[in-house]
C-alpha cells in the first residue's frame, strides 16, 4: 500500500531545479527534508521503487543492523525519534525499511522522489554554471547543485566465476533480494562469501534449506549480537534525553554511544584483560572493538583481542578442522569489517552444513548443476552470492559525471578517490557526496554521518544564497592536503594491514588505498564545522 501512495510519475520542472539529489536511502531522503526547509526545489531519482535504500535492496534473510536501533535512527526530529517504536535491540532489515517508509509518508517526501528512474550521467555546464542530469528513462534535468547520495554499499559485485550463465538452478545476490522471498525448504544450497551479509544469512538459511554448502576464501571475525526484544527501561533511558545521548555519540569516535576503555590492551594484567574481553563477549556486539584504546594501533594488543576471538571460535565449533578453517588469521581483528551474527559459528555444528575452503580448493567454474572445485562438484539447486559491494566509489564512477573541461570522474579517480573531506573533489564545481571516500564513512554509524554531512551541505546553500553566490569547488591544494592527512592517519593505523574493500582489495584491479578517514567522527565533524565557520578555506566560492 506503500507503493500505491506513489505520486504519479510527473516530469521534472523544464526549467530545472536548484539541486538534484541521486538515491532516496537515508541520506537522499534527509537531504531532500533540508532542500525544501531552505525554499530550495529538488528531484531525486532512485533505481528503486520505493526509498530506503540499502534496506529497501538488501532483504536476505537474516539482514540486520549491527548497530543499535536506538542509535540507527534519525536524530532531526524530535518527535519522530520520540514515536518510533523499534521492537529489537538490533533491528531487521523489514523494520528498518517500514521506518524508512514511515520517514516518508511523514515527510511527504515521495512526491519529489522519481523512482525506478537511474541516472546514468551527470554533466557540468562551464558557462551556465548548472548540472545537466540524464536518466536511463532519457529525461533530462538541469540543476544548480548536484548531490549524489548513491550510498557507499549500493553498487553489488558479482565475482567473474567461469560458467555462471550455464547454471540451471536459481542464483540470488545477497544485495538484490527478491520482494517476495526466497524458500530454500527441501533445497541444496551454496553461499558463496563469507563477509557481513553471509554471516547473517548462513545460519537461518541453514535451518531451512536440505543442505548448505559454504565456500569460505577469507574466515571474518564475528562477535555474536545478543540481540533480544526492546529493553523498556533501556529505551526509556534513550527517550528520556534522546537529544543528549545523541550529542555525545555524535563526538565518539565511531559515532555511536558506548563504554570505551581509556586502557592499552597491554598495561592491564592477563587476567583483568580477559574480564573485559568476556565482559563485551557477553554483552555482544561492536563495542567489542573498544574493549581498549590500542585495538587498532597497535599490532599485541590486537593480537590479544583476536586471540581470545579465536578461542571462543575453537569452542563454538565442534569439529576442530572446521574450526581451524573458520578461525582468522594473518590479518588484525577489526581491519575488515567486524561482524554481529546470531549462532553463526554454531551453525557449522548442523549436520546439514558443509564449508569449503576455497582457500584450499579454489572454485575452478560453475557448472550446470552446481560449483566445481579442485577436490569435484558440489551439487546444488541455488546458489546464493554474497560477494560484497564495490565499496564508496562503485555508485559513484558507475555514473558518467563529468565536471570542467568534459573530465571524467572514474577517470580522475584512476589510482584511488581523492576529494577534500570527502564531500567534494577538485574540478567539480557544485557536485556533493553524502559519506563520499575521504570521511568517516563506512567507520561510523551512518545515520550519524549521513545527518552530518547534509547539515554541513544545507548551511553551505544557505551560505552560498544569502551571498548571491553560483558555485563552490574544492581545491587541488586543499583535496592533496586532505588525501595526505587521510593516509597519513590510515597508516598510523593497522587497517592497510588488511585485504578488505576499505582498500579496494575485493575488486580485482581496483586501487588499494585506504578509503574511509579514520580520524573519527567527534574530530571531522569539529573539522568540518570549523571550515565552515571560517568561510569555506579550501573550496573556492563564485
Ligand atoms: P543507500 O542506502 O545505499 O542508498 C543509496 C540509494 O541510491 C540506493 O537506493 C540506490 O538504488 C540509489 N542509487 C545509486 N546509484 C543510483 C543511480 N545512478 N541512479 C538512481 N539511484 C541510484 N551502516 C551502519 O551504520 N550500521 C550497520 O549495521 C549497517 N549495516 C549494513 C548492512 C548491509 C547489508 C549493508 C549493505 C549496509 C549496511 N550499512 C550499515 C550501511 C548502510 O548502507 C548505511 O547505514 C545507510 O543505509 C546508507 O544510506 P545512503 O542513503 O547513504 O545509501
Amino acid at each position: 500500500q506503500t507503493f500505491a501512495q506513489s505520486p504519479a510519475r510527473t516530469m521534472p520542472p523544464p526549467g530545472g531545479v536548484d539541486a538534484v539529489i541521486v538515491g532516496a536511502g537515508f541520506a537522499g531522503m534527509y537531504m531532500l527534508h533540508r532542500l525544501r526547509g531552505l525554499g530550495l526545489s529538488a528531484v531525486v531519482f532512485e533505481q528503486g521503487t520505493d526509498v530506503g535504500g540499502t534496506w529497501y535492496w538488501n532483504r536476505y534473510p537474516g539482514a540486520r543492523c549491527d548497530v543499535e536501533s536506538m542509535q540507527y535512527s534519525y536524530s532531526f526530529s524530535p518527535e519522530l525519534q520520540q514515536d518510533w517504536q523499534w521492537s529489537e535491540r538490533f533491528s531487521a532489515q523489514p523494520e528498518i525499511l517500514r521506518y524508512a517508509q514511515h520517514v516518508a509518508d511523514r515527510l511527504d517526501l515521495r512526491r519529489d522522489i522519481r523512482f525506478e528512474t537511474r541516472v546514468t550521467s551527470a554533466r557540468f555546464d562551464e558557462a551556465a554554471n548548472r548540472w545537466t542530469v540524464t536518466t536511463d528513462r532519457g529525461e533530462t534535468v538541469t540543476a544548480r547543485h548536484c548531490v549524489m547520495a548513491t550510498g557507499c554499499l549500493s553498487s553489488a559485485r558479482l565475482p567473474d566465476i567461469a560458467g555462471l550463465e550455464g547454471f540451471q538452478g536459481a542464483t540470488y545476490h545477497t544485495g538484490h533480494w527478491p520482494h517476495e522471498g526466497v524458500d530454500f525448504a527441501g533445497k541444496r544450497v551454496a553461499v558463496i562469501g563469507t563477509g557481513s551479509s553471509a554471516i547473517q544469512a548462513i545460519p537461518v538459511i541453514a535451518r531451512q534449506a536440505a543442505h548448505l554448502t559454504v565456500f569460505q576464501r577469507t574466515p571474518n571475525f564475528s562477535i555474536p549480537s545478543r540481540n533480544a526484544p526492546m529493553d523498556a527501561e533501556y529505551e526509556g533511558w534513550w527517550k528520556s534525553d534522546y537529544e543528549a545521548h545523541r550529542a555525545k555519540a555524535r563526538m565518539m569516535r565511531t559515532g555511536i554511544l558506548y563504554g570505551l576503555n581509556e586502557k592499552s590492551a597491554l598495561e592491564v594484567t592477563p587476567a583483568e584483560r580477559q574480564a573485559e574481553y568476556e565482559a563485551r563477549w557477553a554483552r555482544g556486539g561492536t563495542a567489542f572493538m573498544a574493549s581498549f584504546a590500542d585495538l587498532i594501533t597497535n599490532r599485541d594488543a590486537n593480537d590479544t583481542a583476536a586471540d581470545f576471538v579465536r578461542d571462543k571460535i575453537r569452542g563454538l565449533v565442534k569439529d576442530p578442522a572446521v574450526a581451524e578453517i573458520l578461525a582468522p588469521k594473518g590479518y588484525p581483528i577489526g581491519t575488515k569489517r567486524i561482524c554481529v551474527d546470531t549462532d553463526y559459528f554454531e551453525t557449522f555444528n548442523r549436520a546439514n552444513v558443509t564449508l569449503v575452503d576455497v582457500r584450499d580448493a579454489p572454485i575452478e567454474a560453475i557448472t550446470a548443476r552446481g560449483v566445481r572445485t579442485r577436490h569435484g562438484e558440489v551439487e546444488v539447486d541455488a546458489i546464493v552470492f554474497a560477494t560484497g559491494f564495490d565499496a564508496m566509489t562503485g555508485a559513484l564512477t558507475r555514473i558518467d559525471i563529468r565536471g570542467r573541461g568534459g573530465l571524467g570522474l572514474a577517470e580522475k579517480w584512476e589510482d584511488g578517490p581523492r576529494t577534500y573531506l570527502g564531500l567534494m573533489t577538485a574540478g567539480f564545481p557544485n557536485l556533493f557526496m553524502i559519506t563520499g571516500p575521504g570521511s568517516p564513512s563506512v567507520l561510523s554509524n551512518m545515520i550519524v554521518s549521513i545527518e552530518q554531512h547534509v547539515d554541513w551541505l544545507a548551511d553551505c546553500f544557505a551560505h552560498l544564497r544569502a551571498r548571491g553566490l553560483e558555485t563552490i569547488e574544492a581545491t587541488r591544494e586543499a583535496e592533496d592536503q586532505w588525501v595526505g592527512h587521510v593516509n597519513e592517519v590510515a597508516d598510523r593505523t593497522l587497517y592497510p594491514a588488511a585485504n578488505s574493500w576499505y582498500m579496494g582489495a575485493n575488486i580485482p584491479g581496483k586501487p588499494r588505498v585506504f578509503m574511509p578517514y579514520i580520524g573519527g567522527v567527534g574530530a571531522y565533524r569539529e573539522k568540518c564545522a570549523e571550515i565552515a565557520a571560517q568561510g569555506y578555506p579550501g573550496f573556492r566560492l563564485a
